[in-house]
């Protein structure tokens, strides 16, 4: 008896030390203004010194410095841990924030989506179950709606789902075209998906990832601007069709992400009907375009499309973590992602509203509708259609200035904020001098490029998509490529 009592004691005094040591994960009002104050003090230093901070900073040869300091078992100081975030992590690589961002396709980082993920994290709703969070279910599906309708799907039956990016929500949209032509392993080498060479490698990827590999994948021909031929494609398919072949999707790009080629949408999306075809259109950069006219227009078609993929971390100017799957109707994604598991049986009730758990791999999830959800309505639309237009028109503009300059090899009139150029010089090799090149802008730092290869040419880049790249920055880069191209020249 007395032992028992002894016992319990004893367990109650560990128990209360573990507690004084586990009662430091929940820092008091005190503690967390100043962890919030340096944070924020550090986050205002980097923004306040933006425009000054290279756009590049060569980072293959950084030293690994504290990054491979063992954790200890005690508190650091929140200054000394934002100076490692300062000199081993914000400094080194690309600064996708910079205005001067012009490679690949440019990150944004909106600050109230900062905010929307402050928020959503400290309040940390269960956003992937109606159940658990109806609030921020339908603030996600909000989102989706507003995004389907951008597209241009029926508002009855159109839905999706809010990805971490472009390629979950490229997979996530073949996994469910896969579901509803019931493509299986038994007829899999006979059935056909079409691509371009401008398809994003996400495709390829997530056909494989799909258990779709040994589909035959037809490389349908581009034209002059990058565009796939849709008359190739047409003929394509009914010869595939002669052939005993199975054609079942195409993957047709808005947008693409080397040059920015937008695909003919609405002849494809007919000749996708026609043939019975599932058209996916991954719109991950180019979709976002659809908030402003010339946008529109470009795009037109893009509806007719089954599914489609817009990355709000792209266009949407969101930080990095915000894909979407879109789908004309939404009850295939319910097909291809339906579970049950008998520790859910308090969530599920059939006549409430589907959940994003529902329409997606994910269960357990953040609540990323917040980080795009605040800007939203903290700015209202119209900025964002200003600045994608404006974007658009930014990317026309170096376009148009580089082509008048001598030298300058300038690719098509970009379908959107894409421009392909490079430099050719009196003698020498073309493709050698423009990889000088490139490494030159890179160095100097105040803009930073990226390059592609073009029919085995060695191709330079501008991305214009930035929301902090305005014409300043674009008539720096042409100035900039100007001068490093004359020094490459003359030190020839
Ligand atoms: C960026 C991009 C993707 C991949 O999206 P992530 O968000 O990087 O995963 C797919 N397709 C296109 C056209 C893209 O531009």
């Amino acid at each position: 008896m007395l032992r028992d009592v002894h016992r319990k004691r004893s367990v109650r005094e560990r128990i209360q030390a573990l507690e004084r040591d586990a009662r430091r994960l929940d820092p008091d009002a005190a503690q967390r203004t100043a962890l919030r104050d340096a944070a924020s003090a550090y986050t205002e230093q980097f923004l306040e010194r933006l425009g000054e901070l290279p756009a590049y900073r060569p980072g293959f040869d950084n030293p690994v410095g504290a990054l491979v300091q063992p954790f200890a078992e005690e508190p650091a100081d929140i200054e000394q841990v934002l100076a490692i975030l300062g000199s081993e992590v914000d400094a080194p690589g690309i600064n996708p924030a910079s205005p001067g961002a012009f490679g690949y396709i440019p990150g944004g980082g909106l600050y109230p989506a900062a905010l929307g993920d402050f928020l959503a994290d400290v309040t940390n709703r269960y956003a992937g179950v109606f159940y658990a969070a109806p609030g921020a279910v339908r603030l996600e599906m909000q989102l989706v709606g507003w995004l389907a309708g951008l597209v241009g799907y029926p508002a009855g039956t159109a839905g999706g789902d809010l990805t971490s990016g472009g390629s979950i929500a490229n997979l996530s949209g073949i996994v469910a075209a896969r579901e509803a032509h019931g493509v299986r392993a038994a007829d899999l080498t006979r059935r056909v998906v079409y691509l371009s060479e401008q398809s994003h490698h996400s495709v390829g990827k997530a056909l494989r990832l799909a258990g779709l590999e040994e589909c035959v994948h037809r490389i349908i021909e581009v034209d002059e601007r990058w565009r796939m031929e849709a008359d190739a494609l047409a003929a394509r398919i009914e010869a595939d069709r002669r052939a005993g072949l199975l054609p079942w999707m195409v993957v047709a790009t808005a947008g693409s992400t080397d040059v920015g080629a937008v695909d003919p949408l609405g002849t494809i999306a007919q000749i996708a009907a026609a043939k019975g075809l599932w058209l996916h259109i991954d719109a991950a950069y180019g979709g976002a375009f659809l908030l402003c006219e010339p946008g529109r227009q470009t795009l037109a078609g893009i509806e007719q499309s089954d599914s489609t993929v817009i990355d709000p971390h792209k266009g949407l100017f969101l930080p990095y973590g915000s894909g979407a799957l879109l789908m004309r109707d939404r009850e295939h994604l319910a097909v291809a992602n339906r579970y049950h598991a008998n520790y859910m049986q308090d969530a599920q009730r059939p006549d409430v509203e589907l959940s994003p758990a529902d329409l997606s791999p994910e269960l357990s999830r953040p609540f990323r509708g917040l980080r795009l959800w605040l800007p939203l309505k903290l700015f209202g639309l119209a900025p964002f259609r200003a600045a994608l237009e404006e974007k658009l028109l930014l990317a026309r503009h170096f376009h148009a200035c580089l082509s008048e300059q001598p030298h300058w090899a300038v690719g098509p009139t970009p379908d959107l904020s894409v421009v392909t150029y490079r430099y050719v010089p009196e003698r020498g090799d073309v493709d050698e001098f423009n990889r000088r090149l490139a490494a030159a802008v890179q160095n100097d730092g105040r803009i930073y490029i990226s390059s592609t290869q073009l029919h085995g040419r060695f191709t330079l880049r501008l991305a214009v998509l930035n929301f902090r790249t305005y014409l300043e920055q674009v008539e720096l880069a042409l100035e900039l490529l100007e001068h490093h191209a004359l020094r490459l020249v003359e030190s020839a």
